[in-house]
């Protein structure tokens, strides 16, 4: 077993504290990742809090972290794709069936007997428990974790591995492009991938805010138009003019007020997942023919697609670097929608 030193909770709350475990030897089909950066993702904060715990109950301790980014330090004797040395990274599950529909197409994520997700989870034998990369290694099979391009700031990458490939995916798969104009709702780390990643794909963006003082950071990150949320005055002169709306917030709001500023045959997809249900008016959907969707990550071709778009077009995260001691203080601050726009903790301090 390989020894392994991590930051976990062990009850509800943000209350981080070193922690020991193992994991598995590198088997044939395995690599071994030294991590150096592990995103803050708030799906990691709201699994901390256990506040899903009707869908997705928090098993504690709890050690989080779904972006990560690391060295390849030890390849299994069947390894093909990665060589010692290489970068590689880890996003929101690292297993699956491998044999179901979902799983041949290309959509792990959708393993019909569910797949191992990265931490708060267990591995496929549904007994080892996973723990995710808020700690200095990993073992992962090596057709789960993605190739990275090993230039540049790194932190900045690991951002992409859930905040990247969650925005990215249904970017895509509505066709978002030029003419097209597309409302991003909440800048926070899904927000501004959102926004960098529609822009390259030619979109006309607005970033819909509840944050004022985020006017100049959006318009920076290449948005061109900038709404206060809180003000539904702002809302009336937009009615009827978005293609898409992509809703990024991670708590309860109304999106009824949004799905009125879709055109007709126009799609919001929700990403965010806010602790309650939401209400949607039927006619808020009737009147213009318009799509309510979801969107859950990506599977491992289209995340390997999204690092490589973002390669090509230079997209990173804006990161603000932070060390493990710093986790407790940078979730409080991401809860109070004040990350600028992605915590990532340098894990090569751990
Ligand atoms: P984040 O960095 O905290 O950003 C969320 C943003 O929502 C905030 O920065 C804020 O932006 C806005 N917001 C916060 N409270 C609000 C409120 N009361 N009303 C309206 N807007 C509010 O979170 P994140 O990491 O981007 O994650 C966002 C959500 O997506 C979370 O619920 C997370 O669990 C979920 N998620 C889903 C997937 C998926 O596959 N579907 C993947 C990853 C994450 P402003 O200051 O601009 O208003
Ligand atoms: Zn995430």
């Amino acid at each position: 077993m390989i020894e392994t030193k991590g930051y976990a909770v062990h009850e509800a709350g943000i209350d981080f504290s070193p922690f020991d475990f193992e994991r598995r030897d590198v088997g044939p089909h395995d690599i071994l990742i030294d991590i150096l950066y592990a995103g803050i993702c708030h799906s990691d904060i709201h699994q901390a809090l256990n506040e899903w715990k009707d869908s997705m109950p928090t098993n504690y301790p709890l050690v989080p972290g779904h972006e990560i980014v690391g060295r390849v330090a030890k390849v299994g004797d069947q390894v093909t794709k990665f060589k010692v040395g290489d970068i590689a990274g880890i996003g929101c599950f690292i297993d699956s069936c491998r044999e179901c529909p979902n799983c041949e197409s290309g959509q792990q994520q959708f393993c019909l007997k569910q797949a191992a997700f990265t931490y708060n989870g267990t591995e496929m034998d549904r007994v080892t428990k996973t723990y995710g990369g808020y700690s200095n290694n990993y073992v992962i099979d090596e057709n789960y974790a993605l190739k990275v391009k090993a230039d540049g700031d790194l932190a900045g990458v690991a951002p992409l591995l859930c905040a990247g490939i969650t925005t990215y995916s249904p970017l895509k798969r509505f066709k978002v492009g030029p003419g097209q104009k597309v409302g991003i709702v909440g800048l926070g780390g899904l927000g501004h991938m959102g926004v960098k990643i529609a822009k390259a794909m030619g979109a006309e963006v607005t970033i819909f805010s509840t944050s004022p003082s985020k006017e100049a950071d959006a318009k920076a990150l290449g948005a061109d138009h900038f709404v206060v949320s809180k003000d539904p005055t702002n809302f009336a002169p937009l009615t009827g003019t978005f293609n898409m709306i992509l809703d990024t917030v991670s708590a309860d709001h109304d999106v009824n007020p949004y799905l009125n500023l879709l055109g007709v045959g126009g799609a919001m997809v929700v990403v965010g997942v806010p602790p309650s249900p939401n209400q949607i008016h039927s006619l808020s959907l009737i009147f213009g023919n318009k799509t309510l969707s979801g969107s859950l990550i990506g599977g491992i071709p289209e995340t390997q697609e999204m690092l490589d778009f973002c390669a090509a077009h230079n997209i990173k995260s804006d990161v603000e670097v932070i060390s493990p001691d710093r986790i407790p203080e940078a979730y409080d601050r991401t809860i109070k929608a004040d990350v600028r726009y992605r915590f990532v903790i340098d894990m090569r301090a751990a």
